[in-house]
This record gives structure tokens, C-alpha cells and sequence, in this order.
């Protein structure tokens, strides 16, 4: 994905368009086809214990292509575990290793929100559903089919190469911290969950690579009061100052940002975004920050979201009885920072926009550049499976 492809919402279904299509598949199709429905079967969903399952299967798999059992280390952290696979290279290779990665969990599912079963690989109109059949089982299943492979075909690569699955991308991201203490020292990571190749309906095939992200964080907003009886209402009320600082948070729009990844990330899909948006889009990759351009372009949350930080409501809790006063009232608002701006720029903001200094905010988890509770919904028609 591009920067700002980097997309942010949470996927109700995965599709990914049968690539081998066209005549009789070659074994390793086969094969790979065979794996991913293995893959979509493990519901590696944050709240069940099936990672550590997956893990296990990919292990034997791994084993029966020919890596040694000591070259294959489960790596547990939290409630999941991450999964390290070591290619070895030449002896003596003077090269740093390169690692690819990928993610074995998916995000939780609604199983109402399918109209298949989302454990269960479906083929219907020459595309795959399944929780995960993009993200990032298939990533994960391009890694391994690569590493098995090459390996059964004894090729030797010049330096060692490694498989780095984590085990809660979705979530916490522990295995991720875990992994990447192993992994220090490595030339450069590749990264399955980024980028891609499409095959378009008309045979064409594209590739994009990710250079850059968002940088997610999400932000607690609480609003305390004495509360009372809801027979004797005050004008202070923690439920009320919410709603108010939320409005405010909801007209607040980030400045357009630019950069030269940003733009090109712009040009590559410009051919692909229909009606007025196309020509405003021009107008914006010609003349960046171009006011009249951005006027129309904010009003397409997919482009938006390309030109600035953006901050949402997204959840919401208060109260504790029908008939009292709220004691307090909290919303969670989730953030994602165009390169290069910070957490703590952002958390500034908001309580500027916000003006409230009773209003409490807390930063949940640890902010990453690399986390991403989302899928990658392609958006536009050219970038469609
Ligand atoms: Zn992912």
C-alpha cells in the first residue's frame, strides 16, 4: 500500500481473486491454493487460542520441505506466539539477513456481517472469501509457499533469509516486540501485510509497494462530574461536556500534509478515482495544498485521509444508572498521523481543539508505526482483485 493507501477500516469481509484462473493449475497452485484454505480454517482471532495451533501446523509444514527443527523457534509473548523460521545462506556470508514477515492472527468477526462461513475458504464468482484470505493469511501463505519451495529445489541464498510470523498484529502486538528484539540486525525487512500484486479482470497485473504509513494511536477523552440524582438535573454534566467536546473534535480538520512519497502514491491511483474527484486530483498533484482541489477532495473520506491526520469517535461508555447523573462519560478516539507528525503533536491538538482542561486524555497501548487494526479494503477499481 501506499502511504495513504494505508487504509483504515475495519473489514467486514477478505476477497482475494483466484490467480490461477486460467487453465489447469500447476501443482505448486495446487498446493498453495490447498494451504490457504488450511490457513483460513485456524480462527486466529485475538480472544481464541488458535495462533499458537497455527503455529504448530506451519511448523510441520516448514519441517516436511526441509528446515531443520532447529532453524524453527516459536517465540511466545502474552497470550499468542510469534514464529521465527531461518533459511540459512551460504556459510560465511558477509551479508546481514533480510527478513519477511507477515501476521498469523485476524481481527475478530462478526459472523452475521458474512454471508459465508468466514472459517471456511469459499470460492463464488472466481473470488476467495474468507476472515483472513487477504489479511494477511495470503501474505503470510506467499512467504512460506517461497521459503518451502526454494528450499525443496535446494537453492541457497547468498545470506540467510527469515520468515518472521507474528501472532497478534491485531491486537496487543506483543509477538511483534518479541520478534523484532530477535531480529535486530538485519539488513531490511519485507513486509507480506504491505504492497502487493493484483491481477486486474483485464490480465493486467500491478505492483505496489508501500513505502511509508500512518501512524496509528488511539486516545481515551473522559469527562468527570460529582453526578447526582437525575430528578434534580445541573447544567454540568459529564455526558453533555463529551458530547460538546466531541462536536468539536468532529468540525476539526487537520491541515493537508504533502510529501514526495504522498504525491506519487497520488499519481499512481489518479487514473483509477472517478467523476469530479479525478480533475481535483490533478489539480492537487500539479499544485499541492491547492485549496479549490482540497475543497472537493475532503469530501471522499478514501482521498481525504491521504492529505492529512485524521482523529475519529469511535467508541463510547457512561453512566452507570438510568435515573443518576453521570459521574463520568469517556470516548475513545482513534487517530492515524501522516508521516511525520507526532503523538504527542496530535494529542496537543486535540485538547486545543477540545478547550476543555477538565476533560482527561490518555494515550492507550503504545503508538506504532507499524500497527494497523484494519484490512485493506481496495478502494479503487483498478486496484481491485
Ligand atoms: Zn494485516
Amino acid at each position: 500500500m501506499t502511504p495513504i493507501r494505508a487504509g483504515i477500516a475495519a473489514c467486514l469481509l477478505s476477497v482475494f481473486l483466484v490467480p490461477f484462473a486460467h487453465g489447469a493449475p500447476a501443482p505448486v497452485e495446487v498446493e498453495a491454493r490447498a494451504m490457504l484454505e488450511d490457513l483460513v480454517a485456524f480462527p486466529t482471532t485475538a480472544d481464541g487460542d488458535a495462533v499458537p495451533r497455527m503455529a504448530d501446523y506451519l511448523r510441520g509444514r516448514f519441517l516436511a520441505a526441509g528446515f531443520a527443527p532447529e532453524d524453527i523457534e516459536l517465540v511466545p509473548a502474552g497470550k499468542s506466539v510469534g514464529m521465527l523460521v531461518r533459511y540459512r545462506g551460504a556459510a560465511g556470508s558477509p551479508h546481514k539477513p533480510v527478513v519477511f514477515i507477515a501476521h498469523m492472527d485476524v481481527v475478530t468477526v462478526q459472523r452475521e456481517d458474512w454471508n459465508t462461513d468466514p472459517w471456511t475458504l469459499t470460492e463464488k464468482d472466481g473470488a476467495l472469501y474468507g476472515r483472513g484470505a487477504v489479511d494477511n493469511k495470503y501474505g503470510l501463505l506467499t512467504v512460506a509457499q517461497a521459503f518451502m519451495r526454494l528450499k525443496r529445489e535446494g537453492f541457497v541464498p547468498d545470506r540467510d533469509l527469515v520468515a518472521a510470523f507474528t501472532g497478534d498484529e491485531e491486537s496487543g502486538m506483543l509477538t511483534t516486540q518479541a520478534l523484532a528484539q530477535r531480529l535486530q540486525g538485519a539488513a531490511f525487512a519485507l513486509n507480506a501485510d504491505a504492497g502487493g500484486g493484483f491481477r486486474a479482470a483485464d490480465g493486467k497485473t500491478s505492483y505496489v509497494y508501500q513505502a511509508s504509513e500512518k501512524t496509528y494511536v488511539t486516545f481515551e477523552l473522559t469527562v468527570r462530574n460529582s453526578g447526582g440524582h437525575s430528578s434534580a438535573p445541573r447544567k454540568d454534566n459529564a455526558i453533555y461536556e463529551l458530547s460538546t467536546a466531541l462536536q468539536r473534535i468532529a468540525a476539526h480538520r487537520f491541515p493537508v500534509k504533502w510529501n514526495d512519497i504522498s504525491l506519487a502514491s497520488l499519481a499512481a491511483i489518479v487514473d483509477a478515482v472517478e467523476g469530479e474527484s479525478r480533475a481535483s486530483l490533478q489539480a492537487f498533484i500539479a499544485r499541492p495544498g491547492d485549496e479549490a482541489a482540497v475543497e472537493v477532495l475532503q469530501e471522499d473520506p478514501y482521498i481525504d485521509r491521504e492529505l492529512r491526520t485524521t482523529c475519529v469517535a469511535t467508541m463510547l461508555r457512561a453512566g452507570t444508572a438510568e435515573n443518576a447523573l453521570p459521574a463520568s462519560a469517556t470516548a475513545t478516539v482513534n487517530c492515524r498521523l501522516f508521516p511525520g507528525e507526532t503523538v504527542a503533536q496530535t494529542l496537543a491538538v486535540l485538547k486545543d481543539v477540545v478547550g476543555n482542561p477538565e476533560a482527561e486524555f490518555a494515550t492507550l497501548a503504545i503508538p506504532s508505526r507499524a500497527r494497523r487494526r484494519r484490512c485493506r479494503r481496495k478502494r479503487w477499481p483498478r486496484w481491485k482483485p
